[in-house]
Formats: structure tokens, C-alpha cells, sequence
């Protein structure tokens, strides 16, 4: 039987000792990191998302700002809002949760927000720093993928396959394995023999977006296998990969519920601290 990756019981331990660290720094400095939330529109999903970041930064003594802004929002109004955000000094994180309603500019809305405070790791300039290894905020989900994979395997010299090539997931993630000494090779919808480059792969990262996309005849014997994706499929979540007849194949596999997803809050709180860190020069 394959090890399940339980990204609830790492997420609990990291935020165990978060929680140690953020009481420390603010015993230390008199300073309470803060993370502002800007949600706009009424997507069920995204609201579901915003209130677990709020709700686990109350937990772990941060501060946190929501904005909930109505799906008319101007983009004018919202860069207003990430302005006065961005010279707030009690605010150190900003996050806008994406997707965002039509109408609205993804790239100039992010590009705005101080790459500093871009806790989600996502702002051209951190883009461009974890692509040259400079220190940067790291995208949280990537990063809590390197963290899973980390606490089952060693990554150094091994052949790592990222299915799915966004900017928020596929790409920093590939770019983060190879930061590790992995041997890289990302595959996305135009690639050719896609199932044959997957089973070399001994760690193998799925963020597509389609439910049951990798099978078992996808995947090689022993493989680490980290599954991105969250899809609703009769009213219930599920990954990319076919988890049940993967499993039977997997050293080891996350699962979804339960896997990526909690670390990636995990990273966004982690990050929040570094950035209070790095603006009170701490
Ligand atoms: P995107 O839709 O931005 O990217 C999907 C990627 O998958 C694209 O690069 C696309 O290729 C590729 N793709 C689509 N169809 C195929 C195919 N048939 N064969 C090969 N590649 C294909 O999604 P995201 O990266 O934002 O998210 C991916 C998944 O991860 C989603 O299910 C999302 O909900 C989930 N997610 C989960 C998070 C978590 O915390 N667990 C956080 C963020 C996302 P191309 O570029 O060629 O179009």
C-alpha cells in the first residue's frame, strides 16, 4: 500500500511552530504581522477560501483586513484599495483571491500590489527572483508541494514531471524542483506522448484542472505523486489523478481533500511573517 501524503497533519505541525515564531516576533518588535484579503464578486468558492485564510490567521495571531468588494467594482476602485494597502504600515501581506469577475485586469491588479507585500508570491518581480534563486515570496501552493515532497523524498537527481504550466502553479513549481537538483521536464496541452513522459517521472506534480487526467498507466511504479488539482464532480472534490488505482502504483500520493490544499494556506501564513520580517528588518 502507498503512503498517503497528509498535508493536514504537516500543515498542523508547520503552523504549530508559526505560531511559536509569530508570538516570538512580535514579542521582539511590538509588531503584529497583518494580512489583507480582497475578495470581488460572490464566487461560493472564493468566499469559502477567503473566510479559511482569515480563520487560520486568527489562529495563529495575525492580523488579518478583509475587503469584500461587489463584482461592479471598478478596477480604478481597486487599485485605490491596493495603494492605501500598500503604504499601510500595519498591513504586511496583501492577497487578492483570484479568479477575479470579468472585466477586471489580472496582471495590472497583481503588478500593482507591492511585490514586497505580494505574499502570494505571484508579482513579476518575485516571478523573476525565484528564477534567478534570489530570496523571494514563493508562491504558497508550489511551495507547499516542495514541502510534501520534500518530507517523503530526497529530490536531489530525481526525474520530475509537471503536468500543467500556469503561472500561479506549473511553471514555479518546475522552477522550484529544479532549484532542488531535480531534472525537469513540464508537460501541458500541447504536449506529444505526454503519458510516456509521465511514467519516467519519479516525482510526478499534476495541476491541471481535470478530474481522473492521470491513470494508473500514466504513472511509474514508485513514484511520488503530488496532485494539484480540485475539481467538483457531482458535488464532491477530487484531484487530477484516478487516486484509487494510482495509489495500488504510488510510494507515495496525496490525496485531495486533504493534500496540497492545506499547505498552501500553510504558505500563505508563512509568508505573511516573512514579509513583516523583511519590513521591519527582521
Ligand atoms: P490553469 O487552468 O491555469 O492551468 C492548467 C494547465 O493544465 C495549463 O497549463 C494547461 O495547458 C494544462 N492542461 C489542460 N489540459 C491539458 C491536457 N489535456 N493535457 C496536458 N495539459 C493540460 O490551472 P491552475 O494551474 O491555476 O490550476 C490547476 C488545478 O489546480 C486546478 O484544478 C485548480 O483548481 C487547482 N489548484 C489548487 C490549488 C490548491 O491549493 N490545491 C491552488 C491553485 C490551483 P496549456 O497551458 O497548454 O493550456
Amino acid at each position: 500500500m502507498p503512503n498517503i501524503i497528509d498535508g493536514k497533519a504537516h500543515s498542523a505541525r508547520i503552523r504549530e511552530s508559526l505560531k511559536e515564531e509569530i508570538a516570538l516576533f512580535k514579542e521582539q518588535t511590538s509588531v503584529t504581522p497583518g494580512l489583507a484579503v480582497i475578495l470581488a464578486g460572490d464566487d461560493p468558492a472564493s468566499y469559502v477560501y477567503v473566510r479559511n485564510k482569515i480563520k487560520a490567521c486568527e489562529e495563529l495571531g495575525i492580523k488579518s483586513f478583509a475587503y469584500y468588494l461587489p463584482a461592479s467594482v471598478s478596477e480604478g476602485e481597486l487599485l485605490g484599495l491596493i495603494d492605501r494597502l500598500n503604504s499601510d504600515v500595519n498591513v504586511h501581506g496583501i492577497l487578492v483571491q483570484l479568479p477575479l469577475p470579468e472585466g477586471l485586469d489580472e496582471e495590472s491588479i497583481i503588478s500593482r500590489i507591492d511585490y514586497k507585500k505580494d505574499v502570494d508570491g505571484i508579482h513579476a518581480v518575485n516571478a523573476g527572483k525565484l528564477l534567478r534563486g534570489a530570496d523571494a515570496l514563493l508562491p504558497c501552493t508550489p511551495a507547499g508541494c516542495i514541502e510534501l515532497i520534500k518530507s517523503v523524498t530526497e529530490i536531489s537527481g530525481k526525474r520530475a514531471v509537471v503536468v500543467g504550466r500556469s503561472n500561479l502553479v506549473g511553471k514555479p513549481l518546475a522552477i522550484m524542483l529544479l532549484a532542488q537538483n531535480a531534472t525537469v521536464t513540464i508537460c501541458h496541452s500541447r504536449t506529444r506522448d505526454l503519458k510516456e513522459i509521465c511514467r519516467s517521472a519519479e516525482i510526478l506534480c499534476v495541476a491541471v484542472g481535470r478530474p481522473n487526467f492521470i491513470t494508473a498507466d500514466t504513472v511509474k511504479e514508485g513514484a511520488v505523486v503530488i496532485d494539484v488539482g480540485i475539481n467538483r464532480v457531482d458535488g464532491r472534490l477530487c484531484g487530477d489523478v484516478k487516486f484509487d488505482e494510482v495509489s495500488l502504483k504510488a510510494s507515495h500520493i496525496t490525496p485531495v481533500p486533504g493534500g496540497v490544499g492545506p499547505m498552501t494556506i500553510t504558505m500563505l501564513l508563512s509568508n505573511t511573517l516573512k514579509a513583516a520580517r523583511l519590513q521591519c528588518g527582521r
